[in-house]
């Protein structure tokens, strides 16, 4: 194996600001609400085992995963904090899973708890699996629908071999300025807690925010709350930045493998979509789309040498990318190059690269791919 210190390129993570980030989240939450840190898609591409365990560490009271898979591959790591799975799952085979490696599924619907219960009949346990109910109060993704609450909690309260661990629901536009549906899902919620309390029953936790609810408003903390980007460092709106002080966790670095000089009219990489102006130096750089760099940035990305910013050039390809390094007349070979990140007082972040490729920094967070090993700065 090689060390990540010899690979082509690779994910940094602070995990001093991942800590930090936990604690900025905490300060504006009441003592007593519980944080579930959301780390599906491989902690948004940070690293799932690693990030889980410090964030197991700094305090987190809960994980929540999106598959079967991803929360086995924490428990196999040896982490034991309460996992929830956010997905739906529904077949013995991920029920036999879940039970063997400690997970708390989500129920959606009556018919998933009824097949759940039976699949959990069959396994012959000493003890009820804990579930959690969601509801739909305006996502329209994964949820009974609000309005059918108190029956939903009714009917899965019935059934045997399960335990309602808690109940939540997931909210749609928390990052718009316009709090208009944010309020009409919290009122929802609200009216569906209380037509549940009304029939006699007592939901033991109860959970709404994600990161912009959780900065939004406390009126969404309830007894946990679920924040994902805020704890990698990132905003999920301009106009949400000043309610708390984040640190990015993620860089990216990769190295140079060739330096070379061209000509005017020369033209770079397929499609020749840049063709030099002037007599320029150049530098490929070992990372590429494969790797997560989305091509649509290709001639609109910079990169950070030796703590400046160049302009990247021509087609992003695969495996590699060209940076223009006139400004860097003595680069050598198997230097370090920041793709995404800090150097020195220039930083790129997500953001960048989100509003560059009209994306959302989710999405530039997880593509970076398994192939790039994840280090410890
Ligand atoms: N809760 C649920 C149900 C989610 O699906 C997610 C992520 O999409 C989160 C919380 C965390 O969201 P965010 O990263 O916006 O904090």
């Amino acid at each position: 194996d090689l060390e990540w210190e010899q690979q082509r390129a690779w994910v940094e993570i602070d995990r001093a600001a991942l800590v930090h980030n936990v604690r900025q989240v905490r300060s504006l939450l009441k003592p007593d609400t519980q944080m579930m840190a959301v780390v599906k898609a491989d902690a948004y591409g940070h690293g799932a085992i690693d990030v889980a365990r410090t964030l197991v560490a700094a305090g987190v009271d809960w994980l929540a995963v999106a598959t079967v898979p991803e929360g086995i591959e924490l428990r196999a790591a040896g982490i034991v904090a309460p996992i929830l799975l956010l997905g739906a799952i529904h077949t013995d085979i991920q029920v036999r899973a879940i039970v063997q490696w400690n997970l708390q599924p989500t129920i959606c619907t009556i018919p998933q708890a009824i097949t759940i219960s039976k699949s959990v009949a069959a396994l012959n346990l000493d003890k009820p699996l804990n579930i959690h109910l969601k509801l739909d109060t305006g996502m329209s993704r994964l949820g009974a629908n609000w309005q059918q609450a108190e029956t939903f909690y009714r009917e899965v309260s019935s059934l045997p071999y399960l335990k309602i661990g808690s109940l939540y629901s997931h909210l749609a536009t928390a990052d718009a300025i316009d709090r208009t549906v944010m309020d009409m899902q919290l009122d929802r919620f609200a009216r569906s807690i209380a037509a549940i309390e009304n029939a006699g029953y007592a939901p033991p936790l109860l959970h709404l925010a994600n990161s912009a609810g959780i900065l939004t408003t406390d009126r969404s903390h309830y007894q946990l709350v679920r924040p994902g980007l805020i704890l990698y460092g990132l905003c999920p709106a301009p106009h949400l930045q000043s309610k708390i002080d984040l640190q990015p966790v993620l860089s990216v670095k990769a190295r140079v493998s060739q330096v070379k000089e061209i000509t005017a009219g020369t033209g770079v990489s397929y499609g020749y979509r840049f063709i030099a102006d002037r007599d320029m130096q150049i530098a490929v750089i070992e990372i590429g789309y494969a790797d997560g760099v989305p091509r649509r940035l290709s001639n609109r990305m910079q990169a950070i040498v030796r703590g400046q910013l160049v302009p990247q050039i021509g087609t992003i390809t695969m495996d590699r990318l060209m940076l223009d390094v006139s400004q860097i007349p003595d680069l050598q070979v198997d230097e370090i190059v920041t793709i995404l990140g800090r150097d020195g007082s220039v930083y790129i972040s997500a953001d960048d690269w989100a509003n560059e490729v009209e994306t959302i920094s989710w999405e530039i967070l997880c593509g970076f791919k398994p192939r790039l090993p994840r280090a410890n700065k």
